[in-house]
This record gives structure tokens, C-alpha cells and sequence, in this order.
């Protein structure tokens, strides 16, 4: 029997009055069954989606063609009510689908027993034609059907069920992972936005996301959709594993950045870009170099925001294991270099490799120290500076792209002396140098 709030009997309940059969479905009951509570409840139903939209006060159109609804439940917590569909033709990208009478159609177009499971809130009863639970209790991860069909019908299935068997810690039944390996090359297929967000709640997921990405890498899913990862030997690909487990899951593009240090091994590739290439990035050494032109190219490849690509680039840039800088001097140039406020995500990618390899030199000194100096909020960019632009013109000088050269020449001076920025000190030395530059410019 599951645990039922209020407010989901209150929806099942103005659907059914309103004559229509209403079911919760999906996640909510597989991990109900498991014993984990979740606020995440989904509904199947009889009504229509514009009959759905009539019942309740709020919703919010969300696929009305796919036949889902959001309906806003009397806290204000949003719920997905969709129509019952059945399966009718695929194109091996999506299931193309059609409403249907009855909650049996539903289930039935459904991708693992697991998932193919109903509650009816009202009657308290559980309806399971694929033994869902049983797969659930002895720890099994099968397809609704025949296998290598449900495949052919959506591949994106062959990433949820590796997704699905690492984060309940399952196997995958035998038929299944056969057809399952059998699909892999038909990933190519799919849409390159469906295939990250794939990624992205494996690593965004609670449970360590090595058991999904051994699997991965196993059925032969890396080699398709992620070859730059599938090019690390098994020492190195173990490795990021237990870096990538390492790190928290509620930073999941921190965990993309682990995942994709390594690949700047192994050696270059003759047909590939060289890092020289790679643009207002610079990289602490040929192979991180090398990873970033990788990882730039899986990070478009996959359509990730730039936002996210300049982020996970910038980290990636770096390498997982923190430089030795000794002095401040050094400290505030790596600073000025990486930007301050990626400091953070490097400090934790550190921590991770550090706690994988406890051999390795402890990071939490350099961290101190790094942490102190952006405290003390030390000049690091050109526009921290004392002086600026405008002082060069105040000096009788027509802009020019040698302002930016000589500015960054000051800032060399106040990054080994932060007491040094300040106007009497640098006005000097920006007339005497500025009156060189123009001179020779
Ligand atoms: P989560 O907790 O991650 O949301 P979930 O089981 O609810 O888990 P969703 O991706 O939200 O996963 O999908 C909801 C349900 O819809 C699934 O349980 C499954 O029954 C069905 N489903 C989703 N995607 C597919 C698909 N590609 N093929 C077949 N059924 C699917
Ligand atoms: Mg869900």
C-alpha cells in the first residue's frame, strides 16, 4: 500500500467525479514502492487535455499535443496530468504516440516493468501487468515487451535503462542488455539535446554515477555517443569514475568537467585541431590543452549552453591537480589567469582527486592560501587598476589598441605588489611608458 498525500487523492478525486479514470504513474509509484517519498506525482487519465484544463483552476498548458497538462494542486505544487496514449508508429528517434481508453494501453507503451506501474489513489489499488514489483524487489531491470522492439521504437531507451540500472543499483535481465548492446549503434539517431540531457541527470543524480557510466562504457554506448571518452584506457576511465563519484551531485557541470579532464590522452591525433586553436584560453599544459579542444568539441557537439561551455572549458583548462604556486605573486597570476570565481569549483575538483589518489600532494593549503588572497581582494584585472584608459587620454593621447598594452603592463607590476596600485605610484610609470608606446606606435 502506498503513502498517498492529500492533495494527489484531491486531483484523482475531481477527475473521477468528473467520470473520468485518473491513475498515478511512473516515478512516483516505483519509488514509492521502494520506500523513498517523493513530491513528484504523475497522473494518467481518461479526460482529455482540454477537459483537464476545465476542471482545474490552474494549469499550465505543458504538451498540450503530447496530451500533458500541468494542474497546480491546492498548496500550489504542480502536477503532470496526461491524457492515456498508446504507442501507434516510431521513427527510432521518438515513439510516435495516440490517445488511448484505458490505462492497460498506457502502461503498455511504457519502457521498463519498473516504470509500467499505476496506483489508483481513490481505490487504493496497484495495478502491475508486467510484475513490476517483483522486478523492483529482486533487483531487475527488463523491458515492457520484447526488447530489441522497444528499442527500435525510442533509442533513447537504451540510455534510460543504463541511466535507470545505476541509480536503483540494478541488473539488467539478460534479453534486455542483449537487445540493449545490440542498439547501441542506433544512438547516432538520436537528437544530440536528448542525448545530454541523458547525461546530465546521470551525473546530476544522487546515486554515484559510475555505476550508469560503467555501463556506459560497457555496452558500448561511450563508444557512440561520447569516443572521446571511450579513447581513455581502463585505468584512466576508473579513475575519472571515482572523481566524478566524488564530487557533490547538486554540481553536475563540476562533474562534466571531471568527466572530460582526462581526454587530452592519449596522444594527438593527426586530423585534429591544435590547442593553438583554442582561443582566450590558456591551458596549464599541452595535454590539458589538448582535453580543452576536446571537450569543447563533446561540450557543441552536445548543444550545451555557452554559458556552461565557457564554464566546464575553463575548468577543464586546468587539469584536475592543483599547480604549485609558492609565492603570492604566483597565487594572484594563476587568479588573474582562471578568473576568481571559478576558484571554487577548482578548490572542489582537487578535493575529489586528492580523496580518489590520497598519495597526491593535499590541496588544502594551496586552498587556504588561494582563499586568503581573494580575500583580501588583491587587483587582478585591468579594470582593478588605479589608473585607466581615460588618465592616457587626460595625458593628451588618442586611444588606441596599445591602451590595453600598457594598462596590462601595470597590472603586471601590481599582481607582484597589490600596495603598488595606487594613482601616485602608477601615474608615473603609465606617462613614462605611454610616452614610449606612442612613439613607437
Ligand atoms: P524521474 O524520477 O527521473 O522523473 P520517472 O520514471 O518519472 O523518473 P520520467 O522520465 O519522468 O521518469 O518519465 C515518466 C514515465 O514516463 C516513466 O516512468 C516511463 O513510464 C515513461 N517514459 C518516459 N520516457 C519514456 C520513453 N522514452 N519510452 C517509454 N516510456 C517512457
Ligand atoms: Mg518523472
Amino acid at each position: 500500500k502506498l503513502d498517498t498525500p492529500d492533495e494527489v487523492r484531491w486531483i484523482a478525486r475531481t477527475l473521477e467525479e468528473a467520470g473520468y479514470d485518473t491513475w498515478a504513474v511512473g516515478g512516483a509509484v516505483r519509488d514509492g514502492l521502494r520506500g523513498a517519498r517523493t513530491a513528484d506525482w504523475d497522473f494518467a487519465t481518461l479526460a482529455r487535455p482540454n477537459q483537464v484544463r476545465r476542471l482545474f483552476r490552474k494549469t499550465v498548458p505543458l504538451g498540450i499535443d503530447h496530451g500533458t497538462v500541468g494542474v497546480l494542486d491546492r498548496k500550489g505544487v504542480m502536477h503532470e496530468v496526461t491524457t492515456f496514449r498508446k504507442d501507434v508508429d516510431t521513427d527510432g528517434r521518438h515513439a510516435v504516440i495516440s490517445f488511448a481508453d484505458r490505462i492497460e494501453d498506457d502502461l503498455a507503451r511504457r519502457d521498463f516493468t519498473i516504470n509500467a506501474l499505476a496506483w489508483h489513489p481513490l481505490r487504493e489499488v496497484l495495478l502491475d501487468p508486467y510484475d513490476g514489483r517483483g522486478d523492483l524487489e529482486a533487483g531487475v531491470l527488463r523491458t515492457v515487451g520484447v526488447p530489441e522492439e522497444r528499442f527500435a521504437e525510442d533509442y533513447l531507451r537504451v540510455l534510460r535503462a543504463l541511466r535507470f540500472a545505476g541509480r536503483f543499483d540494478l541488473r539488467i535481465h539478460p534479453d534486455t542488455w542483449a537487445a540493449l548492446v545490440a542498439s547501441a549503434p542506433e544512438l547516432v539517431r538520436l537528437s544530440p539535446e536528448r542525448i545530454r540531457e541523458e547525461l546530465v541527470k546521470v551525473l546530476g543524480g544522487t546515486a554515484p554515477p559510475s555505476r550508469a557510466l560503467a555501463l556506459y562504457r560497457a555496452s558500448g554506448a561511450t563508444e557512440v555517443v561520447y569516443p572521446e571518452l571511450h579513447a581513455l584506457d581502463d585505468a584512466l576511465w576508473e579513475r575519472t569514475l571515482a572523481v566524478v563519484d566524488a564530487l557533490s551531485p547538486a554540481s553536475e557541470w563540476l562533474r562534466m568537467a571531471a568527466l572530460l579532464a582526462p581526454v587530452g590522452h592519449p596522444d594527438p591525433r593527426a586530423d585534429e585541431p591544435s590547442p593553438d586553436d583554442v582561443r582566450g584560453l590558456r591551458a596549464a599544459d599541452p595535454i590539458a590543452a589538448r582535453a580543452v579542444v576536446r571537450a569543447m568539441a563533446v561540450l557543441s557537439r552536445l548543444r550545451v549552453s555557452n554559458r556552461q561551455l565557457d564554464q566546464v572549458s575553463g575548468w577543464v583548462a586546468e587539469g584536475l591537480e592543483p599547480p604549485v604556486l609558492e609565492t603570492g605573486a604566483e597565487r594572484r597570476r594563476w587568479l588573474a589567469r582562471v578568473g576568481p570565481e571559478r576558484l571554487d569549483g577548482y578548490l572542489r575538483l582537487w578535493q575529489a582527486r586528492h580523496r580518489v589518489d590520497p598519495s597526491l600532494a593535499d590541496p588544502a593549503p594551496l586552498a587556504r592560501a588561494l582563499r586568503e588572497e581573494v580575500a583580501a581582494g588583491p587587483p587582478l584585472k585591468v579594470g582593478d587598476l588605479a589608473v585607466t584608459g581615460r588618465d592616457l587620454i587626460a595625458l593628451g593621447h588618442r586611444p588606441g589598441p596599445w591602451f590595453g598594452e600598457v594598462l596590462e603592463g601595470l597590472l603586471e607590476l601590481v599582481l607582484d605588489d597589490p600596495a603598488r596600485n595606487e594613482r601616485d605610484e602608477l601615474m608615473p610609470i603609465l606617462t613614462e611608458r605611454a610616452a614610449r608606446a606612442a612613439g613607437s606606435a
